[in-house]
């Protein structure tokens, strides 16, 4: 890449190997379900997911969407973390476009909701209340640290569920960071979810799309919706050429992008002015802070950080930053990082 760019996963190109398949990918029409590159990445995700079936949709705001819309309808209720990115960051699709009435919960510090409350959330059968049909899960948890979020507790979601006739759809739009940290495969992480959302486009390194996965009755359906959604994408075997390399060759070293988070972490850890809590990173989303003593905003850091090393970072707040270790991170990228960052607090 062309710059050192720590704001986000989803800024990953290409490899060459992607541009490659890309280049060479057989296609055909996807809507008459005769793009052969298509129906295989769907039958590949189905697999690595340990579901019947997948759906290649544009995004992953898309395939939550396509997701929820296809297990509930208007006036129904989805029970959400509060701060989760269905919840937060996809624009209320849920509600503007399907009628479906979210219900926030709060999350631990991983990203939990209580049980307790996610069962006491629960309508009764009352001409005067929503329908309770659904809840939303997420994981990685993209709001706490991107934390992998431990299997015991999709099978307690999954117990509240089947109780009161619930469907679950996970947000898995990093999963595969999620099942890497747990060193599990990914089908076992999402083993008590009725349907998973995965992002071919973040750390998988592909430049467009993601894959719902479920029971193949369940995307029968999905693809109904996803065509209503303006889904339906004619040769885009194009783009799943992409997504088949994504899933044969950058699942395993996700691993190390882990790894160069928790050297971002620890790194950070020992330079004064920072506040950060290494232990909570276990996947490759880096949180931190300035101390209350620095006289710098993040928006002054961050220019900073362009203007000498042409190091891009996000600030997520007025003193907080997010920074996310992917393809095109390495180590010496994270060592200039901590380098010059050290070097700008120890100015001020
Ligand atoms: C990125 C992301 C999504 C959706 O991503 P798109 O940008 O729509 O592809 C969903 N959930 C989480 C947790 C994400 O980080």
């Amino acid at each position: 890449m062309d710059r050192i760019d720590f704001r986000s996963d989803t800024v990953t190109w290409p490899t060459p190997a992607m541009r490659q398949a890309m280049a060479n990918a057989p296609v055909g029409d996807d809507v008459y379900g005769e793009d052969p590159t298509v129906n295989q990445l769907e039958a590949l995700a189905a697999a690595k997911t340990g579901k019947e079936a997948g759906l290649f949709v544009a995004s992953g705001t898309m395939g939550n969407l396509t997701a929820i819309l296809s297990h509930a309808t208007r006036g129904d209720e989805a029970i959400v973390g509060e701060d989760s990115h269905t919840y937060l960051w996809e624009a209320g699709g849920m509600a503007t476009l399907g009628g479906i009435v979210p219900h926030p919960l709060p999350t631990d510090e991983i990203g939990r909701m209580d049980l307790a409350q996610i069962e006491a959330s629960v309508r009764s059968d009352n001409p005067h209340l929503p329908t309770s049909r659904l809840i939303l899960v997420e994981n990685s948890y993209g709001h706490k640290h991107g934390y992998p979020i431990p299997t015991d507790y999709f099978a307690a979601v999954r117990q509240i569920a089947d109780k009161h006739g619930l469907s679950v759809h996970m947000d898995g739009a990093r999963l595969f960071n999620a099942a890497v940290a747990l060193n599990m495969d990914a089908s076992e992480v999402v083993k008590d979810v009725d349907s998973v959302t995965f992002c071919l486009s973040k750390g998988l390194g592909a430049p467009v799309g993601s894959v719902l996965c479920g029971t193949a009755d369940f995307i029968h359906k999905a693809r109904r919706i996803r065509k209503s959604l303006g889904g339906g994408m004619r040769q885009a075997g194009i783009l799943a050429a992409a997504g088949l390399v994504s899933l044969n060759e950058m699942i395993e070293r996700l691993a190390d992008d882990h790894a160069h988070a928790q050297q971002l972490a620890q790194g950070l850890a020992q330079i004064p002015g920072i506040v950060i809590e290494p232990e909570m990173v276990k996947t490759n989303l880096v949180f931190f802070k300035l101390a209350d003593d620095v006289p710098m905003t993040s928006r002054d850091v961050t220019k900073d950080l362009q203007e000498q090393a042409n190091i891009w970072l996000g600030a997520n707040g007025r003193r907080s930053f997010r920074a996310v270790a992917h393809y095109w991170i390495s180590e010496q990228d994270v060592t200039l990082f901590l380098e010059t960052l050290a070097e700008i607090l120890r100015k001020t």
